[in-house]
């Protein structure tokens, strides 16, 4: 068989992971929280397991959790999408991602991708023949680079793909930002994914920007996020795709041929759990205490680093203390000092090693803290 994705190998993530595992070391790499979902929570899913919610949901996702996140989406951003018609569940954020892009990616057209970027834009660009377009951020602090934007944008291009809070930079969009993002594609053909499944995790008082929130920005955007992200419970796999009538009615054309429908059970628990928004305002508190334990074991080792201002990731860089590449870095890591992380050069097409390397703090504090003494081990 002819690959349709001949440079995609297996992700980063699965490497990484399954490293740690092998080599008994701290995992940092892959990005999930290394503790329990709240226990509310939990309860909540036995519940509507056991009160015989287990056939399939409706394709669009179940009203009351549509409805619920519609409205916490107008607490959060100011803006009620139509639950009924901009709002749809779907099996976590990379589907949300793949529908979105396939709905308006055809043979062709181009798609422009911020990098360092998360690895599921780009073979889904290319699934629909589109062309993907590389653009770097800036390397001083990995905030966008509109220069380099403004001149790649094509009569070609259809797509733009941003992601904040950044995985993995940790970058967070400025009003700047979505400003000249609106101004760019204002009069143009061009319609924007927007990767917000760190929406609740921003740091240092810095409030995240939904593209919702912008009224202008919001009538060609898809944002994308995910309940996996917010609620500690990547392996339910439950995300969603708020979008425009015109747009959420193609987009969910090929929802339900990917998956048809959503998990049923956890659609009824995450619609009751909404219900309390101290359920999701808690979080930026909950990461930012994590956060600031595992830089203050950071700033002891000899690895440098700008502090991440959201997501749960928190880059560092080493090239001051070793010329060798990251991928190699991060197994020497993995194997002699028992703690894995990821090369961020797998964040970029072509391999880019800048020397930088992510970690994820999602974790209990006294693992933290014992993957960081062993970090000072480095040399
Ligand atoms: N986007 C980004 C930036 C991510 O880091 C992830 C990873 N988990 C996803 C999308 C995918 O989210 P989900 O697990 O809900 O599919
Ligand atoms: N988003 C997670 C990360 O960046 C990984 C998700 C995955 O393994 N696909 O680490």
């Amino acid at each position: 068989i002819r690959s349709k994705l001949p440079n995609t190998g297996t992700t980063i993530f699965t490497i990484m992971s399954q490293m740690a595992k092998d080599q008994g070391a701290i995992n940092l790499s892959q990005g999930f929280p290394g503790f329990d979902a709240d226990s509310v929570l939990l309860d909540l899913v036995a519940k509507y397991i056991k009160l015989g919610h287990n056939q399939y949901a409706p394709m669009s996702g179940i009203e009351s959790l549509r409805k619920n996140l519609a409205i916490k989406t107008e607490k959060c951003y100011g803006f009620l999408p139509d639950y009924q018609e901009e709002v749809t569940i779907v099996s976590g954020a990379t589907e949300a991602l793949f529908a979105a892009i396939s709905t308006v990616i055809r043979p062709g057209d181009e798609a422009l991708i911020l990098e360092p970027a998360y690895d599921s834009y780009e073979p889904a660009i290319i699934l629909n023949g589109g062309i993907p377009i590389h653009i770097s951020l800036n390397e001083a602090d990995f905030s966008v680079n509109w220069d380099r934007i403004k001149s790649a944008v094509s009569f070609k291009t259809k797509l733009i793909v941003v992601n904040s809070p950044h995985n993995p930079t940790g970058y967070v969009w400025t009003a700047e930002d979505l400003k000249i993002l609106a101004d760019l594609i204002r009069d143009r053909n061009i319609f924007v994914v927007s990767d917000e499944v760190y929406e609740h995790i921003t740091f240092d008082g810095r409030a995240h920007l939904s593209l919702l929130g912008n009224e202008e920005l919001r009538k060609k955007t898809f944002v994308c996020g995910s309940f996996g992200k917010t609620f500690h419970v990547t392996g339910w796999k439950v995300g969603y795709c708020i979008a425009p009538k015109e747009l959420t009615k193609e987009f969910r054309k090929i929802h339900q041929f990917l998956t048809f429908s959503t998990v049923t059970p956890i659609q009824f628990a995450l619609a009751e759990y909404l219900e309390n928004p101290d359920h999701y305002q808690s979080i930026q508190e909950f990461y930012e205490k994590k956060r600031n334990l595992f830089l203050e074991g950071l700033k002891q080792t000899k690895l440098k680093f700008s502090t991440t201002q959201g997501s749960f990731f928190q880059m560092a860089s080493y090239g001051h203390l070793s010329k060798i590449s990251d991928q190699k870095l991060a197994e020497l890591m993995c194997k002699k000092l028992k703690v894995a992380c990821i090369p961020v050069s797998s964040f970029y097409h072509n391999g880019t090693d800048n020397q930088f390397i992510r970690f994820c703090f999602a974790k209990e504090e006294r693992e933290l803290e014992e993957a960081m003494n062993r970090l000072l081990r480095l040399e």
